[in-house]
């Protein structure tokens, strides 16, 4: 692929030291703006004493103050619906998305502008063609078009790239099989989870994935595209290369993507955010190998502005020479590797449902799983419930020992539980898997 390879080859080429000149210039610019036209903003920056001149060095953006998802929400309380983060009038928005709430709390509520809208096909165009996609392909987004950001953004750069797109919005899971089918589809778009699902009903239509014109799948949404086990089982499943990618609705596109050296982790888009981790903690920086939480910084957003934004989402950065593809754009070492808010504390031990999820994976007689916490007689359990696949014949028995022995030896030795669950009685998911269920009385 020389001279093909990469989206942006200039930017994405860059040295470090030209990289850092390019994210200062961006960032000064962006504190002028955001202090000009933003109430959250310039009150924020204002109280830090910081100005656009005052920048002198990358490093300095440690002076300027977090964001949480808290501030955010409470200005969307104080001044509804969209708080004071806009920085242009509602007016020059041309379309209103808003988070999933899958837990439950309210949603943030987001605007865009056309300009805004070409920005973030922008950012999806360097995963979508380092991941291979070309004008040539047919693109089927297996994706619901609704009030999720979701995969809006690849649909716009697809466009944009000249490729074909099947969007499926109104389609039954059995439908959409038949599509990639019937349409010869080479890239599919979905949820790790919903990829799996897919692959599932395919199998059950039989038709055959593997044989089929699918040589790519990109996966977002979820943090287990970057889980090895899940990801080769759905590579297994399709007959494909799967690439994962990373966004969120506050920042409005993907932030990262896998590239066809598919390295084990993905590479930053770094001229168009900062990406930091810290620990969560002290909010001090972690530094590259050690896991934190990552806090971004977005260039493109011409409404919503986005200075050191609190993601929750933790992460390992590595230089980025642990690809060989050539791109100068660090990476993150196994992608988004779960949220600081999803570690279980169960019986003194830390707990991470990815950690249990890619052993639950390399089980591939295991069709669907669900980790389920309760206090019995005042301690903790946890249980793994996992539904067999009634086609490959074997049978929970079969597996139970060796699953109960793996997921000890994962977790210092901690004790867990493991249980049969009937036959379809799982949730199923198409957006964001949920398969912890804490019923504790008391959650440490
Ligand atoms: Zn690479």
């Amino acid at each position: 692929m020389t001279g093909h390879q990469y989206w942006n080859p200039k930017n994405e080429t860059l040295s470090r030291d030209e990289l850092h000149q390019l994210q200062l210039a961006k960032l000064k610019r962006l504190v002028a703006y955001s202090t000009e036209r933003s109430a959250f903003h310039r009150g924020k920056i204002d109280e830090a004493g910081v100005t656009a001149d005052s920048l002198t060095s990358i490093d300095d953006l440690q002076k300027i103050p977090f964001t949480t998802r808290d501030e955010w929400m409470e200005s969307q309380e104080r001044s509804p619906m969209f708080g004071d983060l806009l920085a242009r009038p509602r007016e020059d928005a041309i379309r209103y998305h808003l988070t999933s709430g899958t837990s439950g709390r309210n949603p943030l509520r987001v605007l865009d502008s056309r300009r805004d809208w070409q920005w973030i096909s922008e950012c999806w165009a360097y995963g979508f063609w380092a991941a291979g996609v070309r004008p040539t392909d047919t693109v089927f987004f297996a994706f619901s078009y609704g009030s999720f950001i979701g995969f809006w953004g690849a649909h716009y750069c697809c466009e944009r790239m000249g490729s074909l797109v099947i969007p499926s919005g109104n389609m039954t899971t059995d439908m959409r099989v038949r599509q990639i089918a019937d349409m010869k589809v080479s890239t599919v778009c979905a949820t790790p989870t919903y990829a799996l699902r897919l692959a599932q009903a395919a199998s059950e239509q039989g038709i055959d994935l593997v044989t089929s014109a699918v040589d790519k799948v990109i996966v977002s949404g979820e943090p287990a595209g970057s889980i090895p086990e899940t990801k080769a089982l759905i590579e297994r499943q399709w007959g494909a290369k799967c690439f994962d990618t990373a966004g969120m609705t506050e920042l409005g596109t993907i932030c990262m993507f896998e590239c066809s050296h598919q390295p084990g982790g993905m590479h930053i888009i770094e001229d168009h955010y900062i990406e930091e981790v810290i620990d969560p903690t002290t909010g001090n920086p972690a530094d590259y190998g050690e896991r934190g939480e990552r806090v971004v910084t977005s260039f493109g957003r011409g409404m919503i502005p986005v200075l050191r934004y609190k993601t929750r989402d933790l992460v390992v950065k590595v230089p980025h020479h642990r690809c060989s593809c050539g791109r100068t754009f660090d990476v993150y070492e196994g992608g988004i590797q779960g949220r600081v808010d999803d570690m279980l504390l169960i019986r003194g031990t830390n707990v991470y449902p990815r950690a249990i999820e890619s052993i639950v994976r390399s089980f591939p007689t295991i069709d669907e799983f669900q980790i389920l916490v309760e206090t019995i007689n005042n301690v903790d359990e946890l249980t793994v419930r996992v539904e067999m696949k009634p086609e490959t014949g074997v049978t929970f028995s079969d597996i139970e020992r060796e699953l109960v022995e793996d997921l000890k030896e994962h977790h210092e030795m901690l004790r867990m539980n493991v249980a049969q669950a009937e036959t379809g009685s799982l949730p199923r998911f198409e957006l964001k898997a949920k398969r912890v269920v804490d019923q504790r009385s008391t959650k440490a």
